[in-house]
């Protein structure tokens, strides 16, 4: 054994090969991985093999599509079968709500290249004449889709990383992890030690194991997954003599399982309320090729559907019941890539498809630490996108939940209740009492609308279909009613929303944006270091608010602040409560080394109300003494003011495009503070606002957010960011690259589009949008603006297709829609309300 490597992979199971081979395949030979059994003895052995495409997000399906392209050319490249059959994958539609989402999805498939077909029932009949299309609306199928046999991909990937140099040691146990005194890692293993580089943690089941030798807290928690052998059918047998081709894997979702041909016989796989965790505190120490007693009663309601859509599967006998643990996170999705405040740590855990995904993650992850970037853009499947709340608890559940929801509609609005409320700012009741409807973002509670005084849903729009698991509405609220109605179209809330835009348009409003990342940053060397990071110019006036970008090192945008100067040397910056882990985590790992700057994070120390409106200014200025007029408080400039007597840091900046102020102040002072606004506000008949006025009020500004409009897959400049951007500062990260791409062109730009004869549906971001009939961009953002009256798009398109007046079509749940490129900013394009 070698007994220092660039990289050491643990885990042997088809995603940490993967790994291997990708690295290898980048030219980085000297790496090697570590299985403490066989290759696949983990939860790799015993996977159905299903290689499905169908995803949702736009990062997650470029994996899926690269893993489903790669294990077709693996066998000419390696000489090894992998046992790839395309046999297609059909996804069947029973209610109105399922065949939107196949919809958004066809859309989003679009957009990546995967190729995708709408059936028609008797469409699905043809190709699966054993099933019965009763109650059948359609069906979506991939005819690229089909299954693998995963313990053969894994030895492929094994061979071609071996081939490539890398060295695989099997039957050796990783038993602790140290760091050494000159910053590389000591991997300690019952075989002897290995001094590397880099470490990928890819250890299954393993996963919190494995954080345990590292100090971190690793969200992954596998469930009990099943599915059913049965003997064989003669049908099938029939159709295989007559030499038809198999029938494809059949998705029958609003039943939550998939049903394909084996060996003449069947394959169930249910996706089941009610699966528990397993493995809380790991496998054990002899774990191989392990399965659990199965549990029949919890699929019955599985099979019953089964038979129902395909009475042959009722006329077989059960052969083997496979049990066996799946590694979820609290999302479902995978969690690829650096691991929080550990240099050179990487994670390619928490798999659910990882055959599917193994693939992609492999080659995204080797370029990420090879190359210093991915290509593309994984903040979908961050590990930072969890926080420190996601303990052992919370992923008990949220794990439970995510499984149980594998095959529910992903309504874009959907709001999961496990663990909920978790994180409560001090104001969640009174806005509770308000009639807030709340939603959940990094564990915070935070009101997405206000429903109107014993305001229900009703009960002719809830879900009465006979489906299994599916719910189209939030539970009931305290007052037993319920509030909140998901849909891939406007929905309920709708035109409350509009209420609460036009109160803030015309009156003032009040927002509870405590879950806002935040952390100070000090010392002598903290405006130098913060100039050579951040593309925008710090401001020199103290007091004078700055909007700042991270770039990566290739010139797209990594993270976006908002930087004050709060004390000589002392910077307050404030970035997305989704994203504190990962931006406070880029943020450290750029610190200088030599103690110059400081880092505080205080998220939690921090509340903030919004007030915002053209009477904002008239509600503070009854509170404080501190002059509020233009002159002496213009926008874009903070101060440290007392609202009573309450101590605020006050920006005058907010999301929305309207006169206001963010009032920064220690959060055990929420209620008093809140409690004065409301008081005094009632002079002017304010009004609490929530997220989705919020973010209709943003597009309407043509605002930016990271993970959309600005990504790792956008030069800083195609995100049209020429505003902040200024490559003749002075060196900054990622400004050389940003100017090499620029003089090799850029392939997007961005736009703002107005829709035109929408009726019930917005674009939400991810639809296709195409001139001629070619798609040329994507939308990354959309909705109705209630203060322009226009349902409006953001994207990305090519460059030549970006001038105003540039007519496009837009397709929204299989319905093209006309679209006209628009200046920026719909409303208010010189910010005079912002400056008023
Ligand atoms: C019943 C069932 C059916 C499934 N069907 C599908 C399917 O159809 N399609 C699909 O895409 N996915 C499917 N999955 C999921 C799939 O099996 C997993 O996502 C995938 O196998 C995960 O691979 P992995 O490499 O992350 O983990 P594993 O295969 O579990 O590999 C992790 C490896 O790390 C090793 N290890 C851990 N700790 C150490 C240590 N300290 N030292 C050395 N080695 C260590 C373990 O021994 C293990 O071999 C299914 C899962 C189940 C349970």
């Amino acid at each position: 054994m070698k007994t220092h490597a660039k990289v050491v992979v643990i885990g042997g199971g088809v995603v940490g090969v993967s790994t291997l081979y990708h690295l290898a395949k980048k030219g980085w030979s000297d790496v090697v991985l570590i299985e403490r059994k066989e290759l696949t003895s983990g939860s790799t052995w015993h996977a159905a093999g299903l290689l499905p495409l169908f995803n949702l997000s736009y990062s997650v399906g470029q994996l899926h599509k690269y893993s489903v392209g790669l294990y077709k050319t693996l066998e000419a490249e390696t000489g090894q079968s992998v046992g790839f059959k395309q046999v297609s994958n059909i996804r069947l539609a029973r209610t109105k709500d399922r065949w939107d989402e196949f919809m958004y999805y066809a859309g989003v498939a679009q957009t990546i290249g995967v190729k995708v077909n709408l059936l028609t029932p008797e469409q699905v009949k043809d190709v699966w004449p054993m099933a019965e299309i009763d109650g059948l609306i359609g069906a979506i199928q991939h005819p690229d889709d089909g299954y693998i046999q995963p313990a053969d991909l894994t030895q492929a990937l094994a061979k071609g990383a071996r081939t490539r140099g890398a060295e695989i040691y099997r039957n050796t146990v990783v038993q602790g992890i140290e760091r050494t005194a000159s910053g590389e890692w000591l991997v300690k293993t019952d075989k002897g030690d290995i001094t590397c580089e880099h470490i990928v943690s890819a250890s299954g089941n393993f996963a919190r194991k494995t954080g345990e030798m590292l100090g971190i807290d690793v969200p992954v928690i596998p469930v009990e997954h099943q599915y059913i052998v049965t003997e064989p059918h003669p049908a099938v047998q029939e159709r295989h003599a007559k030499g038809l081709p198999e029938m494809g894997v059949l998705r029958e979702a609003d039943s939550s399982w998939y049903l394909r041909e084996e060996a003449g016989g069947f394959i169930l796989g249910p996706y089941e309320k009610g699966a528990p965790v397993c493995y809380v505190d790991g496998p054990d120490k002899e774990s191989e090729y392990e399965l659990f007693q199965e549990d029949l009663d919890r699929l019955a309601p599985h099979i019953e559907t089964a038979i129902a859509r395909v009475p042959a599967f009722g006329e077989v006998g059960v052969k083997k019941v496979y049990n066996g643990a799946i590694a979820y996170t609290p999302d479902g999705n995978p969690i690829v890539g650096p691991a929080w405040d550990l240099p050179n740590v990487w994670l390619n855990e928490g798999h659910s498809f990882g055959v599917t995904a193994a693939g992609g993650a492999g080659w995204q992850l080797a370029e990420w630490i090879v190359d210093g970037e991915p290509t593309v853009d994984m903040m979908g499947v961050d590990p930072r996108r969890f926080g420190p709340y996601a303990g052992r608890g919370y992923l008990r559940e949220k794990n439970e939940e995510a499984y149980a929801n594998v095959f529910t509609p992903h309504y874009p609005d959907e709001e999961r209740i496990a663990t909920r409320p978790l994180r409560q700012t001090p104001c969640y009741d009174r806005m509770k009492a308000l009639g807030a409807v709340f939603g959940s973002v990094y564990g915070w509670e935070r009101p997405n609308w206000f429903a109107p005084k014993g305001y229900e849903v009703p009960a002719s729009e809830l879900n009465v279909d006979d489906v299994l698991l599916n719910e189209n509405h939030a539970p009931a609220a305290d007052d037993g009613k319920i509030k909140e109605k998901w849909s891939f179209r406007r929905s309920n809330y709708f035109p409350f929303v509009g209420d609460e835009i036009k109160n803030v348009t015309h009156g003032v409003g009040l927002q509870d944006m405590s879950a806002f990342a935040k952390c100070m940053i000090s010392g002598p060397g903290a405006r130098a270091w913060l100039d050579s990071i951040f593309a925008n110019r710090i401001p020199k006036q103290r007091g004078r608010i700055a909007l700042c970008h991270l770039l990566t090192t290739k010139g797209g945008v990594r993270a976006e602040f908002t930087l004050y100067e709060m004390a000589p040397n002392s910077f307050y910056l404030v970035s997305a409560g989704a994203l504190e882990r990962h931006d406070h985590d880029t943020l450290r790992k750029l610190l200088p080394k030599d103690g110059s700057v400081t880092m505080t994070p205080i998220t939690t120390a921090y509340g903030v109300l919004v007030l915002a409106g053209p009477k904002s200014r008239d509600l503070l200025q009854a509170l404080t003494d501190t002059d509020l007029s233009n002159a002496a408080f213009p926008w874009l400039t903070g101060k440290r003011l007392s609202v009573g007597a309450v101590q605020c840091e006050a920006l005058r900046v907010n999301f929305i495009g309207e006169l206001g102020w963010e009032l920064h102040h220690p959060i055990e002072m929420q209620n008093h503070l809140f409690d004065l606004l409301m008081k005094e506000g009632a002079k002017h008949n304010i009004k609490p606002f929530g997220i989705r006025a919020m973010m209709s009020m943003a597009l309407e500004k043509s605002y930016r957010l990271v993970g959309r409009e600005m990504s790792i897959e956008y030069a800083a400049f195609e995100s049209g960011l020429q505003r902040f951007v200024h490559p003749n500062k002075g060196a900054f990260l990622g400004r050389d690259s940003l100017v090499e791409w620029q003089q090799k062109g850029f392939k997007n730009a961005f736009v703002t589009m107005e829709l035109h004869g929408i009726e019930d549906v917005d674009a939400r971001g991810s639809e296709p949008i195409s001139k001629d009939g070619k798609v040329i961009g994507r939308c990354t953002s959309g909705g109705f603006g209630w203060r322009t009256g226009k349902s409006l798009a953001l994207g990305m398109v090519a460059p030549e297709f970006s001038a105003i007046g540039t007519e496009l079509d837009v397709v929204i749940l299989g319905k093209s829609f006309r679209a006209t490129v628009v200046p920026e900013s719909p409303f208010d394009p010189d910010n005079e309300r912002l400056r008023a």
